[in-house]
C-alpha cells in the first residue's frame, strides 16, 4: 500500500470525545479522518436541551451542539466520513480499520465509540424518550422540578441518580426487580435515608403510560403477580450501559469485565499508538464535557506519539544511510 494512503490518525466515533479529538488533531494539521457512523453526533443527538455544557448561557439543543462540533472540526480540515467501523486490525502497523465500504490505514487510532444506555426495550419507553423518559438524571433532572419521578434499577447508578433527582423532584420512587440490591452499601443507605426516596422492590415495569409525555408507569409485583399504576412525570432508566467495543476487543484491545476499554496512562490503551476517549472507557462520569476533555487529551497524546515515532523513524533512516556510506 502506498504511504500516501496511510492517514496520520483515524478517529472512530463522532460524539463529544471523537469530535473534540478531531478539532485538536485538525488544528495540529494532522488531517484526521473521523469515522462518524451513519448518523454522526453520538448520544447527544437523542437529547433535547443541554444545559450543562459550559459556554452556553441559555443551554443548547443536543443536535445543534454536535452539528457545531462537526463544523468546527471540518473548518480545520478534519474529514468526517459517514461510515461505520465494522472491524479493526491493530496487530500490525499501519493499523487498519474497515468500514463496510473502505479500508482505512493509519499511523494512530483514537477510539471514541461511546456507550449506550441499556433500556427495558418497552415500546412505550422508546416512544416517550425525550418526553419524560431519560437515561441521564444529570442531563435531564433539572426539568423535573416539583414533579414525581421513577428510577429503574438497583445498582450504584440508580442510587446516585435517585439521590440527585431529589434536588428537583418532590418524590422519587426506585423500582428494582429483586429484593437484594447490587448497589454498594453506602450508596444504598444514602438513598434509603433520603426522605424523598421510596422503594418498590421485586417489581417489573410493564409499561410507561402517557401519549405526549410520561404520566405514569404500570408495574407488576413479581411475587404476587398483582399489577398497579404509579403516577409519575419522569422515568429514568438506570440499568447500566453497554460500551461499543466488540470489534476492538477482537483486535487485541484490553477491555474490562463489562467491556469498557482499559485506560493506561491517561488515554493510552494496551496497544501503542491506539488511544481512547470518552464513555467507551468511562463507566463513571459519562458526561459530554468529560468526554470532550478526554478527547482533547487523547489528541494531544496521539500527537506526541506521532512526533516521537517520526523522530525514531527518521533516525532509523539516517542510521541506514550512514551505515551505507
Ligand atoms: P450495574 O451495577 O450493572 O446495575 C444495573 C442494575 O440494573 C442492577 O440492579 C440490575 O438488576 C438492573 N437491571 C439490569 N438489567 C435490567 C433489566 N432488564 N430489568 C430490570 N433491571 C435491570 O450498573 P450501574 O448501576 O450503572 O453501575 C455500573 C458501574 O458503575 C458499577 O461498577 C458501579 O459501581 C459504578 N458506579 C459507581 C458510582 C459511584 O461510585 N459513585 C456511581 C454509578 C456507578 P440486578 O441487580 O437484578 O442484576
Amino acid at each position: 500500500m502506498n504511504n500516501a494512503n496511510v492517514k496520520n490518525v483515524v478517529i472512530i466515533g463522532s460524539g463529544p470525545a471523537g469530535l473534540t479529538a478531531a478539532i485538536y488533531a485538525a488544528r495540529a494539521e494532522l488531517k484526521p479522518v473521523v469515522l462518524a457512523g451513519l448518523t454522526p453526533g453520538g448520544q447527544l443527538m437523542q437529547t433535547t436541551e443541554v444545559e450543562n455544557f459550559p459556554g452556553f448561557i441559555n443551554g443548547i439543543m443536543g443536535p445543534q451542539l454536535m452539528d457545531n462540533m462537526i463544523k468546527q472540526a471540518e473548518r480545520f480540515g478534519a474529514e468526517i466520513i459517514l461510515e461505520n467501523a465494522v472491524s479493526a486490525d491493530f496487530f500490525k502497523k499501519p493499523f487498519s480499520v474497515k468500514t463496510d465500504k473502505t479500508e482505512y490505514l493509519a499511523k494512530a487510532v483514537i477510539i471514541a465509540t461511546g456507550a449506550e444506555a441499556n433500556w427495558l426495550n418497552l415500546e412505550s419507553e422508546q416512544r416517550l424518550r425525550g418526553k419524560g423518559v431519560s437515561a441521564c438524571a444529570t442531563c435531564d433532572g433539572f426539568f423535573f422540578k416539583d414533579k414525581e419521578v421513577a428510577v429503574i434499577g438497583g445498582g450504584d447508578s440508580a442510587m446516585e441518580e435517585a439521590n440527585f433527582l431529589t434536588k428537583f423532584a418532590k418524590k422519587v420512587t426506585v423500582i428494582h426487580r429483586r429484593e437484594e440490591f447490587r448497589a454498594s452499601k453506602i450508596m444504598l443507605e444514602r438513598a434509603k435515608s433520603n426522605p424523598k426516596i421510596s422503594f418498590v422492590t421485586n417489581a417489573q415495569v410493564l409499561e410507561v403510560l402517557g401519549e405526549k409525555s410520561v404520566e405514569g408507569i404500570k408495574i407488576k409485583d413479581n411475587a404476587t403477580g398483582g399489577e398497579k399504576t404509579i403516577p409519575i412525570q419522569g422515568y429514568f432508566a438506570a440499568i447500566g450501559h453497554t460500551p461499543t467495543t466488540k470489534i476492538f476487543a477482537a483486535a487485541g484491545i484490553k477491555v474490562d469485565q463489562k467491556g469498557y476499554i482499559e485506560v493506561l496512562n491517561h488515554t493510552r490503551t494496551n496497544i501503542e499508538g491506539v488511544f481512547v476517549a470518552g464513555d467507551v472507557s468511562d463507566p463513571r462520569y459519562r458526561q459530554a464535557v468529560s468526554a470532550s476533555g478526554m478527547g482533547c487529551m487523547a489528541a494531544l497524546d496521539m500527537e506526541k506519539y506521532l512526533a516521537e515515532h517520526e523522530e525514531i523513524e527518521s533516525k532509523t533512516v539516517e542510521q541506514v544511510q550512514e551505515s551505507k556510506t
